[in-house]
């Protein structure tokens, strides 16, 4: 037997209904007039500026910063001057107030940027480079940096003069992040550094790098704390890592310390300090650095319905197959899914609201997805997806350093389970 949906019905935050048997088009409306709830309103809106920013910096990133990708991802080359074509654009200082030297928006505006930027620039390691030396530098020397340290590194990061990098993983200490060996002992003036750390972002390059060392490895992860390794310190040597699957153009490298002194004006925040610093850091660059790959993902997507329209076999469009057109459907429900979780864990952020358990499930979700959508995009474009020129299948050796960095995906598994109290 078959029974009327009668639609769904709209309800108050509170819970109590509004209306009953609405069809989807006017709940989706209700919903955009803002239904007021608890003295919060649910607006899928961006306003005009945040609109009109994202336009400005997928012009820019289209017209600056695509340029021989392919080749530079074929020969693992980082090029310095797209790097100062985004300083000079205040990409860099987005994050960081005018007084040092930055061009501060707000946490909605940098979020719709980031996704303009994987959107209009296809070389994904340099977006994802950009976040890094955002979130996981800039901002904590901001947010725990004592004056002079501010001064002394954000205006010339910003510039991008400087270059960051953040270290926290070790040849021993990988996902147990917190059980890593680095040993920085007290000195006169300072502390003597000892360790070694794996799989740095911008290692071989890195001007400045926010790094983790334990203090007190009596207090265990309570001992770790964070410093700031400028290039030149002696005893502080790096080697680069020469072959990588994805974000080639982005290097990648170890860092050694051999009883590296660095003064103790050099140490960020308190001794111990270091837990809160990593976390913060990882969750706003979780929540960014994925911003781009949604971009990208809607550049994935847009490639797909395109080449659908236009590739013929059997006198008619590809996409006109249904094994085809599901493909899409697919990328278009993962990229829309992730949408949803990526703006909501950055309303919480600008809310000033922890986002632990939506940015893991944000990461897990978002990263899969573009592995996903990578593969889907590489069987739409047949042998085209299979050969590098065309550009389908960097995204896939790209999107797998997605699943690995910033805790892999079994990691945000535990995070999430954990946080349910499992
Ligand atoms: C592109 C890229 C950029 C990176 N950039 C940086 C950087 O700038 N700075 C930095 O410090 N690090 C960086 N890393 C390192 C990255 O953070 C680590 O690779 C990551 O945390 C995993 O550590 P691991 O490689 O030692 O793997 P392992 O921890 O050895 O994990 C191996 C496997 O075991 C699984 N596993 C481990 N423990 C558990 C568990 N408890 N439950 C379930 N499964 C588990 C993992 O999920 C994985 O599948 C980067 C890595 C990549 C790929």
């Amino acid at each position: 037997m078959f029974s009327m949906d009668p639609g769904p019905t709209a309800y108050r935050g509170d819970g109590q209904v509004i209306a009953a048997g609405l069809s989807p088009n006017t709940v989706y409306l209700a919903i955009k007039t803002k239904i007021s709830a608890k003295g919060t309103t649910l607006d899928f809106e961006w306003n005009e500026q945040q609109n009109a920013f994202y336009e400005k910096v997928v012009a820019f990133a289209r017209t600056e910063l695509s340029d021989d990708v392919v080749q530079r991802d074929s020969q693992q080359v980082f090029n310095r001057d797209l790097w100062r074509k985004c300083a000079d654009f205040g990409l860099l200082g987005l994050s960081i107030p005018e007084a040092y030297g930055g061009s501060e928006k707000e946490v909605m505006t940098i979020l719709r940027a980031m996704e303009g930027l994987g959107y209009g620039c296809p070389d994904n390691g340099l977006t994802f480079a950009i976040n890094a030396h955002i979130w996981t530098s800039q901002l904590p020397i901001f947010q725990f940096g004592s004056e002079a340290q501010r001064q002394k590194y954000l205006p010339a990061m910003c510039r991008g003069e400087l270059i960051g990098a953040d270290a926290f993983t070790e040849p021993e200490a990988g996902s147990d992040v917190f059980s890593l060996q680095t040993h920085a002992k007290k000195v006169d003036g300072g502390y003597l550094l000892n360790g070694r750390k794996s799989y740095i972002t911008f290692g071989p390059v890195a001007d400045v790098v926010v790094l983790f060392a334990n203090t007190a490895p009596e207090k265990g992860k309570w001992g770790i704390t964070a410093f700031l390794i400028e290039k030149d310190f002696p005893g502080f040597t790096r080697t680069p890592l020469r072959d990588k699957m994805g974000m080639r153009t982005v290097p990648m490298g170890d860092l050694i310390l051999e009883d590296c002194f660095v003064p103790e004006e050099n140490r960020l925040g308190r001794e111990g300090a270091g837990i809160s610093i990593s976390q913060s850091a990882l969750e706003w660059e979780r929540c960014f650095i994925l911003a781009s790959q949604l971009g990208a993902m809607q550049r994935q997507l847009d490639g797909a319905v395109q080449y659908a329209r236009e590739r013929r076999q059997f006198n008619q469009p590809i996409g006109k197959f249904q094994s085809v057109s599901n493909r899409i459907a697919d990328m278009k429900v993962r990229l829309e899914t992730a949408r949803l979780m990526l703006y909501k864990v950055g309303w919480l952020k600008s809310q000033n609201r922890s986002a632990m358990m939506e940015a893991a499930i944000l990461k897990l979700f978002l990263s899969e997805a573009f592995v996903e959508s990578s593969l889907d995009a590489i069987r739409i474009n047949g042998g085209r997806g299979y050969v590098s020129e065309f550009g389908v299948e960097r995204q896939l050796r790209d999107a797998m350093g997605g699943v690995i960095y910033g805790g892999t995906s079994d990691i945000q598994r535990n995070i999430i389970s954990r946080l349910l109290g499992l």
